[in-house]
């Protein structure tokens, strides 16, 4: 048994990860500030006596002893992260410091959850990690892409100053069951706007591309770099499957059987055009292959919104 620390564990990625740790019999420590997660995402998990929850924001130091540290505190959509730019680059460079302080102190090695957003609007399609990226250093993505630029820099910078145990994944979009419902992602939009028969809302003319990983596809791929030795990463993780975001709004509509339209608005700045992960050195380092398809996985998370608005 080990202690886990997960930071941003009552979030979308975080409770499904602390679930998955917990089943593999370790003692979690989940904390969170609650910004864009909630209790209610981890409240199945109170009874487990293995499964603590704290209230805390990684801006500030935390002393903890753990064994290993996930660090996924940091909001993911786009609307959210922009929502008070500052504190978003805030938490990617003093929050990760802060975690990195903890990883050298404890002796615990930690993981970063990086994104796709470090290649930006690439031009090398699909994204290998060895490929350095197209990122907008002061638009209105920056707080995001750049913050989980440097928080790559900061863990490599332990790692090669301070010997900390690092591992880097970055994740390519993931969605599943407990998206936040105003979220503002694409596929929570899509499939809200779907289920309640209103306008699917497309930025720009849908030809943008994204690939989209189901939660338990990734949650597998970070567990397994987590204890995989003589490999830090960056690795990417999701699915490679590509879709327009046209396609993307056509399928859900389909398998929601809903009378929704689709209407057009302006797309957001800086809103890259293509994205697809190369998967080959997840397999070749991991073993990891997505197993979920996207049609698969979105008839989970149309079941688990459909229960959402049941409940409102
Ligand atoms: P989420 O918004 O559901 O989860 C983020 C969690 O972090 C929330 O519970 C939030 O309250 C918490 N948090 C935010 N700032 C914090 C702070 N300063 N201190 C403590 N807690 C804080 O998003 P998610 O989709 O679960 O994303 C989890 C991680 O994965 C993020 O770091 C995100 O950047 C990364 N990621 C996600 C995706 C995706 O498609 N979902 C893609 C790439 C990377
Ligand atoms: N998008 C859209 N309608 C929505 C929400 C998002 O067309 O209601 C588009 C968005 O402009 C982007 C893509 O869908 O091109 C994915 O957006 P998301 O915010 O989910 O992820 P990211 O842009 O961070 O990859």
């Amino acid at each position: 048994m080990k202690n886990i620390l997960v930071t941003g564990g009552a979030g979308f990625i975080g409770s499904h990860l602390c679930e998955k740790l917990l089943e593999q019999g370790n003692h979690i420590i989940c904390l969170d500030n609650f910004f864009t997660g909630s209790r209610k995402n981890v409240e199945h998990l109170f009874d487990n006596r293995e499964f603590e929850l704290i209230r805390h924001d990684i801006i500030e130091p935390i002393i903890l002893e753990v064994d290993q540290i996930y660090n996924l505190a940091c909001p993911a959509s786009p609307i959210h992260y922009q929502y008070n730019a500052i504190k978003t680059i805030k938490t990617n460079v003093l929050g990760v410091t802060n975690m990195l302080d903890l990883a050298d102190s404890a002796k615990a090695r930690i993981l970063q959850a990086s994104t796709s957003e470090v290649y930006g609007d690439p031009i090398v399609h699909p994204q290998k990690e060895s490929y350095w990226g197209n990122v907008n250093p002061i638009g209105i993505r920056s707080c995001y892409d750049e913050g989980k630029r440097v928080a790559e820099t900061l863990m490599m910078d332990y790692n090669r100053q301070h010997n900390v145990d690092i591992r880097i994944i970055r994740i390519f979009n993931t969605y599943g069951p407990r998206m936040a419902q105003n979220d503002g992602r694409v596929v929570s939009n899509f499939i809200v706007q779907a289920l309640k028969n209103e306008d699917i809302t497309i930025y720009g003319d849908g030809s943008q591309t994204r690939s989209f990983c189901y939660v338990d596809d990734l949650v597998r791929g970070m567990i397994a770099l987590m204890n995989t030795e003589n490999f830090i990463g960056p690795v990417n993780v999701g699915n490679d499957g590509e879709y327009t975001i046209l396609d993307l709004a056509k399928i859900i509509i389909e398998l929601t059987n809903s009378s929704s339209k689709i209407i057009f608005k302006p797309l957001p700045s800086d809103d890259p055009c293509q994205r697809k992960p190369d998967l080959s050195l997840a397999k070749e380092k991991l073993g990891y292959a997505p197993t979920v398809h996207v049609k698969d996985g979105l008839l989970k998370t149309i079941e688990y919104f459909q229960n959402v608005l049941l409940d409102a």
